[in-house]
């Protein structure tokens, strides 16, 4: 088999965080699919080398790399890597995350705060403080940042969680700024409720839970990881030139 060719990232590198499931690993395969070089970062070792298999086994070009988001030592390493393979990085997808356990503010432990936030938040800033150099000295790029739809509105129980995520465009939109005028876009996705393990741990897998959370969900259905990656690579694409700062909700319309 060839590499794909003729996609809008044909020519292009992309790192993806959180690449071994989910969201990660969807829109790590939907950027190989239009022609990007992808690195796949993720603290999930075997299932991160499975995404870069798929990758491959569809004629794509992938690197798997293993990274704690959290370790800014880490974090380093893998994009140094990712240079070393593909010699670039133009777009970067900042997606690692983690649920919290639903319970009240009073309940939420200093270690389980300061696992939620560094990951989902703190990760994110460490991600773009190494990615934006490397994509100034480029002449440009487009980072996207994954927040939440517990980005724009309070959800009961998730203090830390919607903490961290109100966090990420709080932090997109003023690194957005700071970068406008070099040719670095950054932006952000808000997903609404989407069918990945992260879900399955928050509803239990269960056909109740399940029901529960799409109770909130006007589309009567959850997302699907693909329909998130197409709005990812949006962002991340030419016809998204003049979008800077935007928090891009896509949720079926349950924050509407
Ligand atoms: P997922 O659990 O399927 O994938 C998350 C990935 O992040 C996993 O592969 C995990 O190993 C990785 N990860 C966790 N900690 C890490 C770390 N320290 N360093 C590197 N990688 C790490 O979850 P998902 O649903 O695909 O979530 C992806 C992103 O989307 C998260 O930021 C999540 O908060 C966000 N999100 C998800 C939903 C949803 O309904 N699923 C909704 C809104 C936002």
């Amino acid at each position: 088999m060839t590499q794909p060719t003729g996609g809008r990232f044909t020519g292009k590198a992309a790192l993806v965080t959180g690449a071994a499931s989910g969201i990660g690993r969807a829109t790590a395969l939907a950027f190989a699919r239009e022609g990007a070089a992808v690195t796949v970062a993720d603290i999930a070792a075997d299932a991160n080398d499975t995404t870069a298999r798929m990758i491959r086994d569809r004629a794509g070009r992938a690197l798997a790399v293993t990274c704690d988001v959290t370790s800014d030592t880490s974090v380093r390493a893998a994009l140094d890597a990712a240079i070393g393979e593909f010699g670039r990085i133009d777009i970067a997808f900042n997606n690692a995350g983690v649920e919290q356990p639903v319970h009240p503010l009073t309940d939420i432990t200093q270690a389980e705060w300061d696992r939620v936030l560094g990951i989902n938040l703190k990760g994110v800033f460490t991600c773009m403080k190494h990615q934006i150099p490397l994509m100034l000295d480029q002449g440009g790029g487009a980072i996207v940042n994954t927040s939440s739809g517990a980005g724009v509105k309070g959800f009961k129980g998730q203090a830390a969680y919607a903490a961290a995520k109100h966090g990420v465009i709080g932090l997109t939109k003023s690194a957005a700024l700071d970068y406008a005028d070099t040719g670095i876009r950054i932006n952000a996705i808000c997903p609404g409720i989407i069918d990945t393990q992260m879900m399955d741990r928050f509803t239990g897998g269960t056909d109740q839970g399940r029901a529960g959370v799409i109770a909130q969900e006007p589309i009567g259905r959850m997302g699907t990881p693909e329909e998130i990656a197409s709005a990812v690579l949006w962002l991340c694409s030419d016809t998204a030139a003049f979008t800077i700062g935007h928090a891009l909700v896509i949720d079926g319309g349950q924050t509407t």
